[in-house]
């Protein structure tokens, strides 16, 4: 690294820690790009990265690259390692004819192989693992107690002799074969178009060819899913190169131990089937992960789609009698092994926006690293939101965020919830001092967390966004907090999601915001973007709004639910009033006629970002008036008016939507101006949106503006346990 380091002219150091190698480089973006790219490439062969966790500080001036004195102490007890991707010196093994370990699917070493997901408890040893059932044969323990040896305390060591075994069951769950047959088998059911669950390294993936378009016809009749995209996972590099364009950046994150999902840009020529993300030009791709991957996909030849073995917002199955009963309706037969699966862990998503790596979201290979913060924390339990549920936990200067839960909107997502709160604690001997939650009284973490019996800390939602997105930049003081998501629980009984917030002191200054407009229905509204339109239409228009039959949202509801909105909306009855970008975009979508209803979230507001044609020059016309609560208004009334008189003169959506992104962008330079701050930090599932983030980067960098978004922890609501443990630790001060 040092060679590296100064070789690149980077400024910085370099240190060993109890957390393993910590390097601060300062140089220029395309440097410490290269920077981390060849780190990979020119590591000694026999080095191996475990993990790579980078983020993007504020240059400070650091003089010429030093190696400095390694650190000691910091909590050792609590550092569990995630789960890495087979390494290619097991690769190697499993796939050499003479090799004992030839052909097996649990191979791994000290460098690779299942941690956070098989261990029960601290310290790290086999005997706290769900290996403590299989006993070691000689072969094994010998390389096991051998310091020379790869395998020396390589606590899930394994072999054909010793180690789990596969097995694949029928959809009934009926025994058909066992071991290397198994795998045949079971390759066999993919090939012939058939749907394979696979237990796998957190939890059973539902298989299926991806270029079968009947094939993912019955998946998502099955799985009741309807048009959400779903992930692949192609055999090797080589083959993920014929489907989608993918820079070294993207391969790097490809390749790396983590093994993510990445959301890559798809070739017209693509194999897959247009079922696989239907009107979307990503595809999310992930590489083999574990050596029973990479013998099934070596078998096959071809990418499979690799989706969560689960029903819909409940969670993925992880053992074998769970996954029989519920997805033998999906699966003609499954391929499952005898290493139980301690704790659940989906596969993590990733993907490069504007030359950074981002986490959507968070779970095997990151979780649970830490987060590392400036100042000391109380230890305090953060139980997340709603959506995309994380929990989180801090211990001096770490911050312990959980794996990706998921939505809460089942008993069973719940349960789910609950027992990972359970979990962590007892596995850090964790003792709260202090709860925190969410501002929201209904959500089910609020509730739980009420029910605890500490101290609770109630954060609110854009607040936590805030605290998250500066904690992952290792950003302190008051910079201007860009919040922008769907929906969010406001301070003045409206659904806020358009926020500008400054942190102070764990509390926020609720400095700038949309004008609101009234979602009919309410929670309908959220699965039928035309109820937003016709909100916002009426917010501008008034009655109005209602005669408006030219519009698309208008011609897609019959006179009879046109005359009950018109009353929902004049009597103020199911219409709460709402300042959420997230759903200003579902709004738009709507009125360009892209989307009327949608099948999941985000849906609306991903058509129009591709829908787009690129960053534009020309913006559309709004005004900012003061608010008082908030401080300034943004009354994008004039930008709404225009756009429908775009629409109407034959503009194409794609420059429409171009200028609605720059639009926004704008509105947020003209705040950031108002508010005296130089920072600008960007949080909120908004945020996930590229052609959003390049706006804001062009309009806000151009006028001096220095704008921070997420890298390691999401943008979306995975990140708020984060924020809520920040927000707590501050105000607490
Ligand atoms: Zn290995
Ligand atoms: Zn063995
Ligand atoms: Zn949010």
């Amino acid at each position: 690294m040092y060679n590296l380091a100064k070789s690149l002219k980077l400024g910085g150091w370099v240190l060993n820690s109890p957390q393993g190698v910590q390097i601060e480089a300062e140089g220029s973006q395309s440097r410490l790009e290269e920077f981390l790219v060849r780190l990979q490439q020119e590591k000694p062969r026999l080095a191996f990265i475990q993990s790579l966790e980078w983020s993007y500080l504020d240059p400070v001036g650091l003089g010429e690259f030093e190696i400095k004195k390694s650190k000691k102490g910091g909590e050792k007890l609590a550092f569990v390692l995630p789960d890495i991707a087979t390494c290619d010196l097991c690769l190697e093994e499993t796939t050499n004819s003479k090799d004992r370990r030839y052909l097996y699917p649990f191979t791994n070493c000290t460098l690779c192989g299942p941690r956070f997901s098989i261990i029960e408890k601290l310290p790290y040893d086999r005997p706290n693992t769900s290996m403590k059932a299989f006993r070691m044969c000689p072969a094994c323990a010998k390389e096991y107690r051998n310091p020379e040896d790869r395998r020396f305390h390589a606590q899930p060591i394994a072999c054909p002799v010793c180690g789990p075994r596969l097995q694949l069951l029928d959809a009934k769950g009926e025994p058909m074969a066992g071991e290397e047959e198994a795998l045949l088998m079971a390759c066999a059911v993919v090939r012939g178009g058939g749907i394979l669950g696979l237990k796998g390294i957190g939890g059973f993936l539902l298989l299926a060819d991806a270029r079968n378009d009947e094939t993912l016809r019955k998946l998502r009749q099955r799985k009741l899913r309807e048009e959400k995209p779903l992930a692949l996972m192609y055999p090797d590099l080589k083959s993920v190169e014929k489907d989608c364009f993918i820079d070294p950046l993207e391969t790097r994150l490809l390749t790396s131990p983590e093994k993510p999902i990445a959301l890559l840009r798809k070739r017209p020529s693509a194999s897959t089937s247009n079922l696989v993300a239907p009107a979307n030009p990503y595809l999310g791709v992930m590489l083999p992960y574990s050596p029973l991957h990479h013998l099934v996909l070596r078998e096959l030849g071809f990418p499979v789609v690799a989706t969560s073995g689960n029903l819909t917002d409940e969670p993925m199955a992880i053992e074998t009698d769970e996954a029989v009963a519920k997805l033998g309706p999906i699966a003609d037969a499954f391929l499952t092994h005898d290493r139980p699966i301690v704790r659940r862990m989906d596969d993590s998503i990733t993907r490069i926006i504007e030359g950074r790596e981002i986490v959507l979201r968070r779970a095997r290979g990151y979780a649970p690293l830490p987060i590392e913060v400036k100042k000391n924390l109380p230890n305090v339990l953060a139980l997340g939101g709603h959506l995309k549920n994380t929990i989180a936990m801090s211990k001096g200067k770490q911050v312990f965020v959980s794996q990706h839960i998921g939505d809460l909107e089942t008993k069973e997502a719940v349960e789910a919830f609950e027992q990972a709160v359970k979990d962590f604690q007892r596995l850090y001997e964790f003792k709260p001092e202090i709860v925190a939650t969410d501002l929201h009284p209904a959500y089910a973490s609020t509730q739980f967390g009420e029910s605890l019996g500490f101290e609770v800390h109630k954060v609110q939602h854009h607040l936590a966004h805030v605290y998250s997105v500066m904690a992952d930049n290792g950003l302190e003081g008051s910079p201007l907090g860009v919040s922008w998501d769907g929906t969010g629980y406001g301070e003045d009984n409206t659904v806020w999601g358009g926020e500008f917030i400054v942190p102070d002191g764990g509390r926020g200054e609720w400095l700038a915001g949309f004008e609101p407009f009234p979602l009919i229905g309410g929670e309908k509204a959220i699965k039928e973007p035309r109820r937003t339109a016709l909100g916002m239409l009426h917010a501008c228009f008034g009655k109005e709004a209602f005669e408006m039959q030219d519009l698309p949202p208008l011609k897609s509801f019959s006179a009879k639910e046109l005359e009950w909105m018109k009353k929902a909306v004049e009597h103020d009855v199911q219409s709460p009033k709402c300042r959420s970008v997230g759903r200003l975009f579902d709004g738009v979508s709507s009125i360009l006629g892209i989307r009327q209803r949608i099948s999941y979230e985000g849906q609306a507001a991903m058509a129009l970002e591709f829908t787009a044609n690129g960053v534009s020059d020309r913006i559309y016309p709004f005004d900012i008036r003061p608010g008082g609560r908030p401080k300034y208004l943004i009354n994008w009334g004039r930008m709404l008016n225009a756009i429908i008189h775009d629409a109407k003169s034959g503009v194409g959506n794609d420059v429409i939507s171009s200028r609605f992104h720059a639009t926004l962008a704008e509105m947020a330079a003209k705040i950031a101006e108002a508010s005296g701050e130089k920072r600008v930090v960007l949080s909120g599932g908004c945020f996930q949106n590229a052609l959003l983030v390049r706006n804001f980067r062009e309009r806000l960098g151009r006028r001096g503006f220095e704008v921070y978004t997420h890298q390691r922890i999401p943008p979306n609501d995975g990140g708020i346990s984060l924020g809520q443990v920040i927000a707590t630790g501050e105000a607490r001060r």
